[in-house]
Order: structure tokens, then C-alpha cells, then sequence
């Protein structure tokens, strides 16, 4: 089953989104926590979270996989700054619980000059202050270009930080062009990139791709989303990312720069290369 979908807008409820994906031809999509850009949240409708649940199991839709906000760093120098970074994480976990079963994927954080052991070591301990294991939440981190003092552009620096936290509910969500701007090559050698992911991390953690085609050239490090085969990454690398055994059932959630007509236009695209 291919479940693909793209970015939503949450601004008119998790109902809304489920009728807006299945319009595009989608079965799973991602939405913003809150303020992609600040830390402001909407207020929390429990009666929609209900009807959204009973909604998605009835439509046969995959796990969403929701985002937390860009602004959101958890290894930000500064403590005070950090320790609010840490509540938001810590309330938007809060808020998955109303829509239990799904992904909660965020950018694990930029260290700011701090150093990546420091980075690594503070993003595992706002997990652990914010991760109750009873929460019905997989939390994944997401592979990212390595941009500025950005972690997590090397499976290394993701396994340090499930090591770290040590909780079954923290998983890895793979973005294409991130890995591809990090120095993955996953246009001339998917095989090899998810082998490696296998060693160093285990395949069993990886539990959602973003497809994003690069505007960049491999190890640009510069992370700028392309449409789907008009990037460095091409529509034959999309082709082969959502028929790979590997990969087969994982949600892939589009995050190109597009308006939803196009958004539908990409996901008829990919799924007619299934
Ligand atoms: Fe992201
Ligand atoms: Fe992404
Ligand atoms: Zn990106």
C-alpha cells in the first residue's frame, strides 16, 4: 500500500485536513503543531481530534505524520531559551495524544556553535523530559542537509540520539532532499544509503520519508526543496524510493513548493509510477 500525502494547513481542524487530503488523491498527510515559524498553538478541539480518529480508521488513511515548529531548538544555547524550546516539545506531545497512533516528527536542532556532542546531548535530554512512555506517540527525528550547525545529517548523530534517549517511541523520518544535500546518495545508490541506514541506525527505526526532489547538487548542504523530477534528484530516484521493497507501506509525505492543485498533480504522478 502506498500511503502518500502532502503538507496541510491545520488551521481549520484535523477534520478539514482528512477531507482536503482525500480531495488530492492522498492517504496520510503532515500538518504544523502550531506556527511553523513561532511557537504559538491553536487551541486544542478534543470533539474534532475524535471524529478526525474514527475518520482516518474508516477511510483507511496511513499514520499522519505531524511537524513540529522550525523555531523549535532544543539545543539552542542560551538556557532559558532552550527550556521553553523543551516545554513546546513537551506540550506538543501533549496534544498527539488526542490523536493517538500517529508520527510526530521534528528537526532535532541546530547546536549553535556549541558543538555537536553538546547538541546531541541536549536534544536527548529534552526527549527524556518531554517523551512520557505512555504517550501514544512515535517521536521521529528528521535526517536533515546539514545547514549551519544543523544535527542530524549524519545517521551517526540520529543513533547517538536514540541511544541517548533509549525509548522504543523514537524513530526516523528520512527527508530525500536532506540526505541527498547531507551526502547520501540515494539517486545512484539507494541500496547502498539504506544499508547504511540499517548499520548504523536499523531500518526497524526508519518509519516515514518526506519526498522533496533538491535544487541543489549532492552534499550542497543547502536544503531548498524542489518539485518531484525537477531537482538534482529526479523522477526516476522517486520511482525507485516508493517501489523499494524497504520502504513499501511507510508514510511519504510531500513537502515541494506547491499549492494544492499541484500537490494532487505530484501525488497522481507517484502514484502512477507504482
Ligand atoms: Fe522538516
Ligand atoms: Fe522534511
Ligand atoms: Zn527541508
Amino acid at each position: 500500500m502506498l500511503f502518500i500525502g502532502c503538507h496541510l494547513s491545520a488551521s481549520n481542524g484535523n477534520v478539514a485536513m482528512i477531507h482536503t487530503a482525500e480531495s488530492l488523491g492522498a492517504n496520510t498527510f503532515a500538518f504544523f503543531t502550531r506556527n511553523p515559524r513561532g511557537s504559538k498553538a491553536r487551541e486544542l478541539d478534543p470533539a474534532d481530534c475524535e471524529k478526525a480518529v474514527a475518520l482516518l480508521k474508516e477511510k483507511g488513511f496511513g499514520k499522519l505524520v505531524a511537524h513540529g515548529s522550525y523555531t523549535m531548538n532544543l539545543c539552542t544555547a542560551r538556557e532559558k531559551d532552550r527550556l521553553f524550546a523543551w516545554d513546546i516539545l513537551k506540550d506538543d506531545l501533549q496534544r498527539m495524544c488526542y490523536l493517538p497512533g500517529n508520527f510526530y516528527n521534528f528537526h532535532p536542532g541546530s547546536h549553535v556553535g556549541q558543538g555537536m556532542d553538546t547538541g546531541i546531548a541536549q536534544i536527548v535530554d529534552a526527549l527524556k523530559y518531554a517523551l512520557e512512555p505512555d504517550y501514544p506517540v512515535t517521536v521521529l527525528l528528521e535526517t536533515m542537509a546539514g545547514k549551519g550547525s544543523e544535527v542530524g545529517s549524519r545517521f551517526e548523530e540520529l543513533k547517538a540520539i536514540i541511544d541517548g534517549v533509549g525509548s522504543e517511541k523514537l524513530g526516523v523520518c528520512l527527508d530525500t532532499c536532506h540526505v541527498y544535500d547531507a551526502g547520501y546518495d540515494i539517486v545512484n545508490d539507494l541500496d547502498g544509503v539504506l544499508a547504511e541506514f540499517d548499520r548504523i541506525i536499523g531500518l526497524d527505526r526508519l518509519q516515514a520519508l518526506h519526498l522533496n526532489d533538491s535544487k541543489n547538487p549532492f552534499t550542497s548542504h543547502k536544503d531548498r526543496h524542489e518539485c518531484i523530477g525537477r531537482g538534482s534528484l529526479g523522477l526516476a530516484t522517486f520511482c525507485n524510493i516508493i517501489n523499494h521493497p524497504k520502504l513499501k507501506g511507510k508514510p511519504m509525505i510531500l513537502e515541494t513548493p506547491n499549492e494544492l492543485p499541484q500537490y494532487a498533480q505530484e501525488i497522481a504522478l507517484l502514484r502512477s509510477m507504482e
